[in-house]
Parts: C-alpha cells; sequence; structure tokens
C-alpha cells in the first residue's frame, strides 16, 4: 500500500485512526494487477475529483479525506465494484471510477465540439447556432463504449465508426476529439495547466467534464462519506429531503408495490438524504463560483449554460452506474433481452437487489428530480429522457421480474405510473398504462 496523498496538496496528508466520528477519512482507491493503462491514467484524475469535492463543505466543517492506493484483494472486495463506505473508510474499485470519469470525459468533449461548431458570431456580434441535421453530441453511454477499449485498438476504431455513424460524426472530427480527450485528462491530472488549454473546445469540455464529475462524486462519494463520518459533515436539507421525495419513495419500497417490498435500512436512506445534500450544496457552490468570475447580466450565462449540459450528463452516468454498475466492459453488463410475450425488454442485469439497500430505479428518481429541480433554463431535458429513460425504464422491469412468482412471465406495470409518472416522459407513462410503446423503445422515451 502507497500513498498518492504527497503527490495532490490540496488533500489531507495524516492517516487517521478511525475513532466515533472521525474527522478525516481515508479513501482508499483498489487497483487490480492487471489494471489497463488508460485506467491507470485515469485514476489521478478520481484523486483530482475528491480533491475539489472537500470544497463542497468537508473542509469549511474541518472535515478531511486523504487518499491511498492498495493492491490488496480485500481493498477490492469490500469495492464489489464501486465504492462502499464504513467508519474512518472508504473503499473503492479504482478502475470503475476511472471509467466513470473517462465516458464523461468523452461525453464532455464531444458536446464542446458540438457547440462551437454550431455556433457562429453573426456580423452584430450576436451568438447564433448553425444547423447540423442530425448530428448529436455523444452520450455518456457513447462514451462508455470508446472507454471500454484499449486506445488504438481494432475493437476501438470499430466501436467509434458504430458511434460515428449513429451520431453523424466524420472521422477527422473523431480524431481531433480524441486529442482533445486526452488534453482534458491531462489538465485535469496535472497541478500545472499545460499551454493545450488554450484551445477553445478544451476549455469549454473541461467546464463540461468538472461540474459533471464534481455531481457524481458528491453523489457517489456523498454518500459513502456519511458510512465513514457516521454522520452527514453537510447539514443543510436537500429540496430532495425538504420535499419528502426520497422519504416518500423509501416507504413506498417498504409497502412493495408495484415494486416488491424490501424495507430499506435507515442508515442506507440516511446516507442517500446525504449524498444529495452534498449534490445541492456542490451545485450551489459551482452556480456561485461561475456568477463570481462573470455575472449572469454581464454575459455569464454561458457558463452557466455549460453546467446545465454537466447536469444531464451526470443523470445518465448515475442513470447507467445504479442500473448495471461500473465494475464490468459495457459489452458484457449490458444485456437487453428479446421482446417478451407482451413486447417488452428488459435488462440482463449483474446487479443483485440487497435486502435493505434502495432500489436502483428509486435512487435514479430522487438525483434525477434533485437535479432537474436546480435546472434553471433547459428542465424538459435535464430529467430522465431519451437514453437514461429507455435505460431506467428497463432497470425498473429488471426489477418487476425479480418479484413475480415463478413462472409468470406478464409484467404489471398499471401501478408504476402511480411512482414514477412525475419523473418519466408522458410516453413512457402511455407505455405503462396501455402497453403502447412507440417505435419500439425509441420515441416513447423522448425529452418533450
Ligand atoms: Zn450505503
Amino acid at each position: 500500500m502507497y500513498s498518492l496523498a504527497l503527490a495532490i496538496h490540496a488533500l489531507a496528508l495524516v492517516t487517521v485512526a478511525p475513532v466515533t466520528k472521525p474527522s478525516q477519512v481515508v479513501v482508499q482507491l483498489c487497483e487490480r494487477a492487471d489494471e489497463p493503462s488508460v485506467t491507470f491514467a485515469w485514476g489521478k484524475n478520481i484523486v483530482a475529483g475528491l480533491a475539489r469535492l472537500q470544497h463542497a463543505g468537508y473542509l469549511q466543517a474541518d472535515k478531511r479525506l486523504s487518499v491511498e492506493i492498495s493492491r490488496d484483494s480485500a481493498c477490492t472486495k469490500k469495492a464489489q465494484g464501486a465504492c462502499y463506505g464504513e467508519a474512518g473508510r472508504v473503499y473503492c474499485d479504482k478502475a470503475a471510477l476511472a471509467r466513470l470519469l473517462h465516458a464523461t470525459g468523452w461525453a464532455a468533449m464531444s458536446w464542446a465540439h458540438h457547440i462551437l461548431r454550431t455556433t457562429e458570431v453573426s456580423t452584430d456580434g450576436r451568438a447564433v447556432t448553425r444547423q447540423m441535421p442530425g448530428r448529436t453530441p455523444f452520450s455518456f453511454h457513447d462514451g462508455l463504449e470508446l472507454a471500454d477499449l484499449p486506445p488504438g485498438s481494432r475493437e476501438q476504431a470499430e466501436a467509434a465508426l458504430r458511434v460515428l455513424e449513429d451520431l453523424k460524426w466524420d472521422i477527422a472530427d473523431f480524431f481531433v476529439l480524441g486529442q482533445s480527450v486526452l488534453d482534458l485528462h491531462h489538465y485535469d491530472s496535472t497541478p500545472d495547466a499545460p499551454a493545450n488549454l488554450r484551445k477553445r473546445a478544451v476549455v469549454l469540455g473541461y467546464m463540461v467534464y468538472e461540474a459533471a464529475v464534481n455531481l457524481l462524486m458528491a453523489y457517489v462519494m456523498g454518500h459513502e462519506l456519511a458510512h465513514a463520518f457516521q454522520a452527514c459533515v453537510i447539514t443543510e436539507p436537500s429540496w430532495a429531503e425538504r420535499s419528502g421525495l426520497l422519504v416518500d419513495l423509501a416507504r413506498r419500497q417498504s409497502e412493495g408495490k408495484p415494486l416488491c417490498p424490501n424495507p430499506p435500512y435507515v442508515d442506507e436512506v440516511r446516507a442517500d438524504l446525504c449524498g444529495l445534500r452534498v449534490v445541492e450544496r456542490m451545485d450551489h457552490e459551482m452556480v456561485r463560483s461561475k456568477l463570481r468570475a462573470v455575472p449572469e447580466d454581464q454575459g455569464g450565462k454561458p457558463l452557466l449554460a455549460a453546467l446545465s449540459v454537466s447536469r444531464r450528463l451526470a443523470i445518465d452516468a448515475i442513470t447507467w452506474l445504479l442500473a448495471t454498475g461500473l465494475s464490468s466492459r459495457k459489452q458484457d453488463s449490458w444485456r437487453v433481452s428479446e421482446l417478451g410475450s407482451d413486447g417488452l425488454r428488459t435488462l440482463n442485469l449483474r446487479v443483485e437487489l440487497q435486502e435493505g439497500y434502495l432500489y436502483s430505479p428509486i435512487r435514479t428518481v430522487a438525483f434525477s428530480a434533485l437535479l432537474n429541480h436546480l435546472e434553471p433554463y433547459n428542465k424538459q431535458s435535464v430529467r430522465l429522457c431519451d437514453v437514461s429513460a429507455r435505460i431506467f425504464t428497463l432497470s425498473v422491469n429488471a426489477s418487476l421480474v425479480r418479484c413475480m412468482p415463478k413462472g409468470q412471465t406478464k409484467f404489471d406495470q398499471l401501478d408504476l405510473p402511480n411512482l414514477f409518472g412525475p419523473f418519466v416522459p408522458s410516453g413512457v407513462n402511455t407505455g405503462w398504462t396501455t402497453g403502447r410503446w412507440d417505435d419500439g423503445l425509441g420515441k416513447s422515451f423522448h425529452c418533450e
């Protein structure tokens, strides 16, 4: 075991003995001997993300994090392909978090290139949008497709061609994009900014990436740090708590309608409430710092608009993470079954439904509804819709399948609008109540 903390000046250097309500927590990043070099490289970005996380209320409350790399198999076992918190310590699967950040990097940078390619400045100095029919930025899931494969490999080239064809990008764009992702990775993990940051796309892409990663780290680590600090360091309740949303969803999980009954542990609900508090705190900090840099009435709106993209990316990433986990490659974890007798597909999930834990669709709804609440401009797209709504619906189906008595094959989806209706596009509610899904599983999920 060796410490990375020395390299990261912003993190605490002292290792802590766990005590009741510790004031410092060690985050152990569990590393495997056969870790691919690309994952190894993005490990530094995890440390950078943790360093930023400390500024969302932890340092102000005199609570600190230190980071250790561990090659002990016990660490990997505890992390279970994600993160696990206990008094004084959090264990995280380094490769899983690195994938999360790397895929976010691809998606963020594709947004930046897309925005720059489609925006022109008119003769009177106004920014106008140039239409590029059919061309869309990469989603988080497209990013995963590329992040999972060895750089420069034939597999990656084939995956890239598939993604580019679907999204109407040309191959030259892809090489520029790939270089920008490398620049972003380097800038984020190197304290002294390289000259490459002068490129406009990297500046914009980094802004989107950093904010999305801040929100992801806030949620994932905010939950685990609540276990590790044995209390929530952030005392201000989030909207998801003030509105009673998460507690209401947890109660519905206990009652077991329409998903099967599984009363969540109090500690798990508290930890999730804490993760959501850290998300809201982080979001407020980012809005404040952007407005300090450039006030909204003096041209600060584009900075805030970058936050909208980041919120949406974070929803996509968390939906994926909670539905399928991050410990195996997309090709291995993402299996959509054939259409069933009632025309519905489901996911073959590798993530187990565990006794006492909140169901993944319930956590997904609370996270996405909070970001939708915090979003000032694009509420219609900063929510569960498009890819995230599709994954969400499939993961709800997977939860229903596990509740059904053996031999029963027809889902009972009629109660789903009561539980999740306000948080998904109307096409999904129509599908649940009438059994009609537009265009297979496509148009029903559109953002409205
Ligand atoms: Zn937990």
